[in-house]
């Protein structure tokens, strides 16, 4: 379905932007990875996507906390794979503690990979799309972009921000032939969330998988976590024919959270 597109995705070395990249490239789509990790690792995911899907993926170590990094990232996107098509915003990182012993470094760095860093991309690669009439820009907010817990303030504040900032894209690019969506996932089992499973886990005294479980009974009604491959599906529809006409939303993939 995406043969002949690329697509850049921001923290694709680990986690939900990894299943994105690997669902991607499996309907046909280049690939420009970024994140952090092992360089070996990384090769071994770059060249196992390109090989296994026969498309063309590329990576760049971007700092998300750069923006320059970040400008000179969409310009090698778009010179390595020749077009920018889609844009999934994914770079994201976690603190909990309560406001008041909040570190103003931790804070800063929330904002800046988790909010900040889409508006560059976002800022660079819309001329190459505005320049082709289509363009889909995935937005990976999260429920905390919908509805707040403690302890997340930066998080929050970001992840709202975020959901602010899709909007806004969306306006601007109505009727031009992209647009601007941000996918509200709740717990999905990830790196970002491990060591919130460990903490919950010691202060109940039980092992990682009764930690996990006490995590979901708290939030999400279903008591299932998210999966990578589900909200890569869901990254998948918003690039198909199908969701043209979905321009703006914040879409909950959640097991129920936002619905209490
Ligand atoms: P993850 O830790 O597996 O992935 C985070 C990615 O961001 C990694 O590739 C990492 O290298 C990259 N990254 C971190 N700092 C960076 C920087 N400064 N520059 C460039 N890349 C950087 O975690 P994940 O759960 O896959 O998170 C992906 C996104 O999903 C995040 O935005 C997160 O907020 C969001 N999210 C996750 C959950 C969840 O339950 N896991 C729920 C809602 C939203």
């Amino acid at each position: 379905m995406l043969e002949g597109k690329n697509a850049l995705i921001t923290g694709s070395t680990s986690g939900i932007g990894l299943g994105m990249a690997r669902a991607l490239a499996a309907q046909g789509c280049g690939l420009m990875l970024n994140g952090f990790g092992d360089a070996d690792v990384i090769e071994k995911v770059r060249s196992g996507l390109a090989s296994e899907h026969g498309v063309k993926v590329a990576y760049n170590r971007a700092d998300m906390t750069r923006p320059w990094e970040i400008e000179a990232l969409v310009a090698d996107a778009w010179a390595q794979l020749g077009s920018l098509d889609i844009l999934i915003n994914c770079a994201g990182i976690q603190h909990t503690a309560p406001v008041e012993a909040f570190p103003p470094e931790k804070w800063d760095a929330i904002l800046a990979i988790n909010l900040s860093s889409s508006f560059h991309t976002i800022h660079h690669a819309l001329p190459h799309m505005k320049a082709k009439g289509w363009g889909r820009i995935i937005n990976i907010a999260s429920v905390h972009g919908l509805v707040a817990s403690v302890n997340k303030a930066a998080y929050i504040a970001a992840k709202h921000g975020l959901v602010g900032l899709t909007k806004v894209v969306a306006l601007e690019t109505a009727g031009l032939g992209i647009t601007c969506n941000a996918i509200c996932p709740g717990w999905t089992r990830t790196e970002l969330i491990e060591p919130q499973i460990v903490a919950r886990a010691q202060a109940l005294g039980v092992d990682i998988e009764e930690g996990g479980r006490a995590l979901l009974a708290e939030k999400q009604p279903s008591r299932q976590f998210v999966s990578v491959e589900q909200l890569a599906q869901l990254a998948v529809f918003l690039c198909s024919p199908a969701a043209a006409q979905i321009t703006g939303a914040p879409i909950p993939i959640d097991g129920g959270w936002t619905a209490q």
